[in-house]
């Protein structure tokens, strides 16, 4: 049997009609509906393409749920899953594709939407190049998740026995083409609320507890303890970030309040669990440490949840 042949312009064709529309999380509706168009074009049954009801079940006014294509095997065999994510971040809002000097980019100032689309645009050629080269194939189901950039809901939500129960997966959304990673990076998402007490920062700041002192000291203590950024540790190895800090209102006045998001992430389900409970330590720590002339120190509200 020879192999199957890509053809290659048609594949770009996809990609550059699937990075044109617009999909925010949530909003993956017109990628859905372009999607499917070019599957029933590629001659795909429309009773092999429908959606999930993860819409319903993800919070948040989803337009669609999650996309599923289940194409008939030509020979028997365990099923195979292959799967990538139709929404695109907020940078991408209004981005408009144009091919130059050998590269796709985004024209003006936004990004591009290549973290998924050219997962979604890879599919659509793998379905089209299975039935138009008449592959034979075990039962694939291909399914395009939503919602994947603020918590991966789609994936979350998705039930294997609507997927016909796959017996192995295959999920596009990486760097390098040729890489294959066989294990997930498990991530915490963390945020902090810390309280402090204001006072007027010229007359008496010595009254005041000051949040954005607590959060400069905890983010601090986790770097000097190694547990900031990239994480190299003997005890594990992972990652860890800080993606918003925020809070205040006026240079006069002590910051009674600061909110932080970040995350932590490792392979290493115990070691990622110490990342998270170091920056809870580090702020709990650095609360205490801040106190005000007549001994108030500052309180910090932590939360974690495991995607
Ligand atoms: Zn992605």
């Amino acid at each position: 049997m020879t192999a199957p042949q890509i053809d290659e312009t048609r594949a770009l064709d996809h990609l550059m009609d699937l990075l044109a529309i617009e999909g925010l999380s949530g909003r993956e509706g017109k990628v859905a509906a372009a999607v499917q168009e070019k599957l029933l074009a590629a001659g795909c049954e429309a009773s092999w393409i429908g959606h999930d009801d993860a819409n319903v079940r993800i919070p948040g006014n989803y337009e669609v749920g999650n996309l599923i294509v289940e194409l008939p095997g030509t020979r028997p065999g365990p099923r195979r899953l292959f799967m990538g994510h139709m929404d695109t971040v907020p940078l991408c809002r209004g981005a408009v594709p144009v091919r130059l000097n050998g590269r796709i980019e985004a024209e003006g100032d936004t990004a591009l939407g290549g973290d998924n689309r050219t997962s979604i645009g890879a599919l659509v050629t793998m379905v089209e190049t299975l039935l138009a080269q008449d592959v034979p194939r075990p039962p694939i189901t291909v399914l395009m998740t939503v919602g994947e950039e603020v918590g991966l809901w789609g994936a979350r939500t998705a039930e294997l026995e609507r997927l016909g129960n796959p017996e192995m997966g295959f999920n596009i959304d990486s760097g390098a083409p040729h890489v294959v990673i066989i294990g997930a990076t498990g991530a915490d998402r963390w945020q902090v609320d810390i309280h402090g007490r204001s006072s007027h920062a010229g007359v008496h700041p010595e009254h005041g507890v000051s949040a954005a002192l607590i959060a400069s000291r905890a983010v601090a203590d986790v770097a000097a303890r190694g547990f900031f950024g990239k994480i190299e540790l003997p005890a594990g190895s992972g990652t860890s970030n800080v993606g918003r800090m925020a809070g205040g209102e006026a240079s006069n006045q002590v910051t009674d309040h600061v909110f932080v998001s970040g995350e932590s992430r490792s392979h290493d389900k115990a070691f990622l669990a110490r990342i998270t409970a170091a920056w809870r330590d580090a702020f709990e720590q650095a609360a205490r440490s801040v106190t005000s002339s007549d001994g108030q120190c500052g309180r910090v509200d932590f939360r974690a949840e495991t995607d």
